[in-house]
């Protein structure tokens, strides 16, 4: 699995304009390469965040998602591995203070993995 920089820089962008809230969205792409996110309604509540998937357009293939944290921290929570499980195999945390290399990979139960980005 790969993942295109330009999406890993959308991310951090979102991430601080979110800022002190949270976003999440979904990792899509082809060929096992992530090319895009696309956002859906979510709530961000205190136990975990619900992505509204109904919502998700047809003929997209779901890789993972991409969440932000509000903090140094770009470790998953327990509600976050929860979510991860539900939605693909690659999940990303961006973290504060949202510079190029503020972010970490993580497959579903939440061991952190490495990514390859290309330009
Ligand atoms: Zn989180």
């Amino acid at each position: 699995m790969k993942i295109r920089r330009d999406v890993i820089r959308l991310a951090l962008e979102i991430a601080r304009e979110s800022y002190p809230n949270e976003f999440i969205a979904l990792l899509t792409g082809r060929k096992g390469i992530i090319e895009e996110l696309i956002f859906l309604p979510f709530q961000a509540g205190e136990t975990s965040a619900i992505i509204h998937m109904d919502m998700l357009p047809l003929g997209y293939k779901i890789y993972g998602t991409v969440h932000s944290h509000p903090s140094p921290n770009c470790s998953p929570s327990p509600q976050d591995i929860q979510m991860f499980m539900k939605h693909g195999i690659i999940h990303i945390i961006v973290c504060y203070p949202f510079s190029e290399d503020s972010w970490a990979c993580y497959d579903k139960s939440g061991n952190p993995i490495s990514i390859e980005v290309i330009d």
